[in-house]
């Protein structure tokens, strides 16, 4: 049995002089002892495992990594070699002094150390146990945060504390990290998942539940790409992903359409590290995707403008040159023919020569109308009203009465409309005009009944407009070309070439279709299917 030393509340528990050494007491008890054989092998049993145990003990007590003092009611009685490491200090520097003396004057919650201290120990003096967190200096007042638990030790009416302290300011610098790290991950509006080394989810953050639609129980343990992915998501990103991955290697700014829960597509950039362990393997995977949707979206915009812009420079190109061509031409030969009138006396030849001036004019006029019409369709607003086709067409049948032919040419005007059609009249006046000119300019009056035939069906959802004539027609190789700007397919007439390609602009405005039909020597009929559109 260890004796405590007698000295109260004085010594320490392990090192007091006064507390006999073990094996010099079980000396002492076998020297006095005048015992028969069976109890002396009784007693060297004893005597040898007391020697372990308290072996046991002291290198328990010197090796441990905590420190361990012990205490009196106020100052420390003795500690071991790592409470020296941890205050670093000498063990003359400890023994004797107060606990507060190795604390800063104020413990974090403003309660001086010294109060607080005083505190504990009397309430372990009481009987109660105490473990708590505590800021402690080291020699040097050098402050560190410790666990320190506290129990009163009874040696035979001696009464100490035994303490030990855990210098626990790695683990809370750790502690801290992680809440901060913890705090960029939760905050971030970047999505953050982390996987295991195949790659299967461990966490996600708030960000990634909010974006995708999906909570953290749900898709634990499932590949991320298998719950992502859709029909829209790039193949090769996909398998350029896979690959990395299954080589323990990471990838950075791939981009590629992930999907949410409810099917929404949506634009993400994914960033991919692997985790390695000491030996270099793979243990996790940390993957952060930014929602790049917007930016896509800007991007996808700006392509769209820039391929315009490429495609209304491409225009304005060719318009400088035929607008300079076409309105030249006309002006050049009545320059001509006014030169030639001067010298004119016959008023016969006079009389010719003005028809031929005025047809100069006419052609000017037409293509100064042409390009009026362009500007206004592509300028203008979509001015949606209620449509009567049957006026329509006819006021455009009478705005072109008097062009060459007219009267010859046979006219069939078909209208069946039925409910309420709403769409932009001024284009559908630039539609029926051109393409009905175009029928009477390209006729073919050689032939015995030239016409022209409207045929008109609309219902309050569509209509459908149907234009064709018996005239020259148009040769296959140019009816792809005929929308296009400047484009002439026949050598005939006084046309711009603008005509057909202000249709198509103005088709499109209102949302609809235009095909053409044509064989040349027998006719050509134009077919344009137009959606009702919604009155504002
Ligand atoms: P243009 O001012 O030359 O009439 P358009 O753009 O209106 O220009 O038409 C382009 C070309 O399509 C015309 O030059 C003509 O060859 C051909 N075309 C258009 N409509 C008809 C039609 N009804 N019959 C025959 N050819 C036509």
């Amino acid at each position: 049995m260890i004796t405590p030393c007698k000295e109260k509340v004085k010594c320490s528990f392990f090192s007091c002089p006064k507390t006999p050494n073990l094996s010099s007491m079980s000396e002492d008890v076998l020297s006095r002892a005048d015992l028969p054989g069976t109890d002396l092998e009784a007693l060297h049993r004893v005597e040898e495992t007391l020697r372990k145990n308290e072996f046991r003990l002291r290198t328990l007590f010197n090796t441990a990594h905590d420190a361990i003092f012990t205490m009196d009611y106020k100052t420390f009685t003795d500690c071991n070699d790592a409470t020296l490491r941890i205050f670093q200090c000498k063990k003359d520097d400890i023994v004797g002094q107060t606990p507060y003396r190795f604390s800063p004057s104020h413990q974090p919650d403003g309660r001086t150390s010294e109060e607080a201290a005083m505190d504990k120990i009397n309430a372990v003096l009481q009987g109660e146990p105490q473990f708590f967190e505590w800021t402690h200096i080291r020699l040097d007042g050098t402050p560190f945060q410790a666990e320190v638990s506290l129990n009163r030790l009874d040696l035979e009416g001696d009464v100490q504390i035994l303490a030990i302290v855990r210098d626990i300011s790695k683990r809370k610098q750790t502690e801290q990290e992680n809440q901060r790290l913890a705090l960029v991950a939760n905050n971030t509006t970047n999505m953050v998942v982390i996987a295991n080394a195949n790659g299967e989810i461990e966490w996600v953050n708030p960000a990634f539940e909010r974006t995708t639609g999906y909570k953290l129980e749900e898709i634990i343990g499932r590949k991320p790409g298998h719950i992502l992915r859709g029909p829209e998501s790039d193949p090769k990103a996909a398998q350029m992903m896979r690959e990395n991955l299954r080589k323990g290697e990471g990838f950075k700014e791939v981009e590629l359409i992930n999907y949410t829960k409810e099917g929404k597509p949506y634009w993400v950039s994914i960033e991919v590290q692997p985790i390695r362990d000491n030996q270099g393997k793979v243990t996790q995977f940390i993957a952060i995707e930014s929602d790049i949707t917007e930016r896509k979206a800007s991007q996808k915009a700006l392509e769209e403008r820039n391929e315009e812009l490429v495609k209304i420079n491409a225009e304005l190109d060719r318009f400088v040159y035929s607008a300079s061509h076409d309105l030249r031409a006309p002006i050049s030969s009545l320059l001509g023919l006014v030169e030639i009138a001067r010298m004119e006396k016959d008023p016969q030849s006079l009389e010719r020569l003005l028809d031929l001036k005025k047809k100069s004019l006419l052609r000017l006029d037409q293509f100064i109308k042409d390009i009026v019409d362009h500007s206004r369709n592509t300028r203008l607003h979509v001015e949606v009203e209620s449509i009567n086709f049957e006026g329509l067409v006819n006021s455009a049948l009478e705005q072109l009465q008097f062009m060459d032919n007219m009267e010859r040419i046979w006219r069939v005007v078909e209208v069946k409309q039925t409910g309420t059609f709403y769409s932009a009249i001024s284009r559908l006046n630039i539609i029926f005009n051109n393409l009905l000119s175009n029928a009477i300019k390209y006729a073919d009056m050689d032939k015995e009944n030239p016409m022209l035939e409207v045929r008109v069906t609309a219902d309050d959802q569509k209509a459908e407009i149907r234009i064709s004539d018996n005239g020259e027609g148009i040769p296959e190789e140019s009816l792809t070309k005929i929308f296009d700007m400047f484009y002439r397919a026949s050598t005939k007439g006084v046309g711009s070439g603008l005509g057909l390609y202000i249709v198509k602009e103005a088709v499109d405005k209102i949302q609809g279709s235009i095909q053409v039909k044509s064989e040349p020597g027998k006719g050509t009929e134009f077919i344009l299917t137009i959606p009702s559109l919604v009155k504002s």
